[in-house]
């Protein structure tokens, strides 16, 4: 087992490799930015080095100053989070060069992964329905059109490289398609600096589900079922459940089963998860994310897996500590996304947190990297937290989300506390049966 990991990451999810790290008895390193000296991780961490200044780019993207950081410390292993350089092939093979551990898969699965093209060939071969769609890359606006044509409108536009829910295009008749075409190229270009695009038949109402799976070194593949996270808001993620409310047992039998076979026939290490689209019955595979992401919680909360601590392990290459047999979903998890952003107009709302009580009590959990006098920095993501509730049910795990809702306190800056209030009132939500297009749904009935 590693004695210090590096964790090259900011906020909530440093803060929580830092626990897992803990209890395993290792040591912490924390990098930060100069806006992130007083960030709850840094306080807490071993030690701690400046890599840079408030910008991403000059700091939490810095590889350099990341790999100075480790080496001056003797780390042994990094962890890269999820987002900035989580899933970037050439950080985790200079990491790997550097005679250092990178705690997740290999570079060339997280190469091969990056490519959504090649991701849907890959999965495809292994029996994993993808959505209908271009075999390659599009390499004329001529080819797009023919094959929207063929497909079916309405389709998406959508970047070879692309992430985080950017840069897609919905195209729905054929007028429309020649300009997003050449729009979809330019901005895949901007965001990913890799103007490839292919296509795919946009699904008009489905509901997004994925599945979590673990791997070690030694050829053994679990998975530990279904998240759903059909609540977003322009394709990023609001609130996230386990296990979904419209999978059955057979379905998340025969998908877990899919997915962990193909993991194990990539050679796949780690911690992953496998993106589908759920359209009348079947799955579509969308992407698969080769990192921990952030709504693990609510299926460490099903299935009593600590899922970072399993990557550490797996990354010092110890054998996963359970057998798909041994895993057993019980209750039910939601997470809420907690984000520093006004709840009608989502403007971010960085600043000071004058007053600061987080929730407490059976089956609840707070996920976040801030306290009282904290003052948020504008430089990132707005998200701050995470507050993820258990119940035996479904029912219950939702009465201990509204009431724990109630009981946190963020004074000083707008939150998305009062849209979670909203969604965990509204009958569509409680019912279990939504979409892709509820939450914005809901959003738009409130104008
Ligand atoms: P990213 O890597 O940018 O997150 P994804 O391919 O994972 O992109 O898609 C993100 C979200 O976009 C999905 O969760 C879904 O809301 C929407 N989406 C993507 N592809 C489709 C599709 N073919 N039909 C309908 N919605 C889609």
């Amino acid at each position: 087992m590693f004695s210090k990991i590096l964790i090259a990451n900011r906020g909530e999810i440093a803060l929580r490799i830092h626990r897992a790290c803990k209890e395993l008895g290792i040591q912490t390193v924390a990098v930060h930015s100069t806006a992130d000296v007083d960030a709850m991780h840094v306080r807490l961490a071993d030690e701690s080095v400046c890599i840079g200044p408030p910008s991403s780019l000059d700091s939490y993207l810095n590889i350099s100053s990341i790999m100075a950081a480790a080496e001056i410390t003797d780390a042994e292993a990094i962890h890269p989070g999820y987002g900035f350089l989580s899933e970037n092939a050439e950080f985790a093979e200079i990491v790997k060069a550097s005679g250092i551990t990178f705690i997740g898969p290999e570079p060339e699965a997280i190469r091969l992964m990056g490519n959504k093209v090649q991701a849907r060939k890959t999965v495809a071969k292994y029996g994993i329905p993808v959505v209908p769609g271009s075999e390659g890359a599009i390499k004329s606006d001529k080819e797009a059109l023919k094959l929207a044509k063929e497909i079916g409108f309405p389709v998406i536009i959508k970047a070879v490289g692309g992430g985080g829910g950017r840069g897609m295009k919905v195209v729905h008749a054929e007028p429309g398609l020649i300009n997003a075409y050449s729009v979809a190229k330019t901005e895949a270009m901007q965001f990913f600096r890799n103007d490839a695009i292919y296509i795919e038949k946009f699904l008009e109402a489905p509901r997004h589900v994925e599945i979590q799976v673990l791997c070690d070194k030694h050829g053994n593949a679990i998975h530990l079922g279904e998240r759903d996270c059909s609540l977003q808001r322009r394709h990023q993620k609001v609130l996230e459940e386990a296990p979904s409310p419209a999978v059955t047992p057979e379905q998340r039998n025969q998908l877990g089963k899919l997915a962990a076979e193909t993991a194990a026939a990539i050679k796949y290490v780690g911690a992953g998860t496998f993106e589908f689209l759920f359209d009348k019955g079947n799955f579509y595979f969308l992407e698969m994310n080769t990192r921990i992401q952030v709504e693990h919680p609510v299926t460490e909360l099903i299935t009593g897996v600590d899922l970072v601590k399993e990557q550490i392990r797996v990354a010092a290459g110890e054998k996963l500590t359970l057998t798909q047999e041994e895993v057993v979903l019980e209750g039910c998890a939601i997470e809420c996304r907690i984000n520093a952003e006004d709840p009608q107009t989502f403007i971010p709302s960085p600043g000071v947190i004058t007053e600061y009580h987080a929730p407490g009590g059976g089956g609840v959990r707070v996920d976040a990297g801030v306290y009282g006098g904290y003052r948020i920095p504008p430089h990132y993501d707005s998200m701050i937290g995470k507050l993820i509730t258990w119940g035996g049910d479904r029912a219950e795990a939702m009465a201990r989300m509204r009431r724990a809702l109630d009981e946190y306190v963020i004074g000083g800056v707008r939150t998305t506390i009062p849209l979670h209030k909203r969604i965990l009132q509204d009958g569509a939500f409680i019912s279990g049966e939504y979409d892709l297009h509820f939450l914005e749904r809901l959003l738009g009935g409130s104008k």
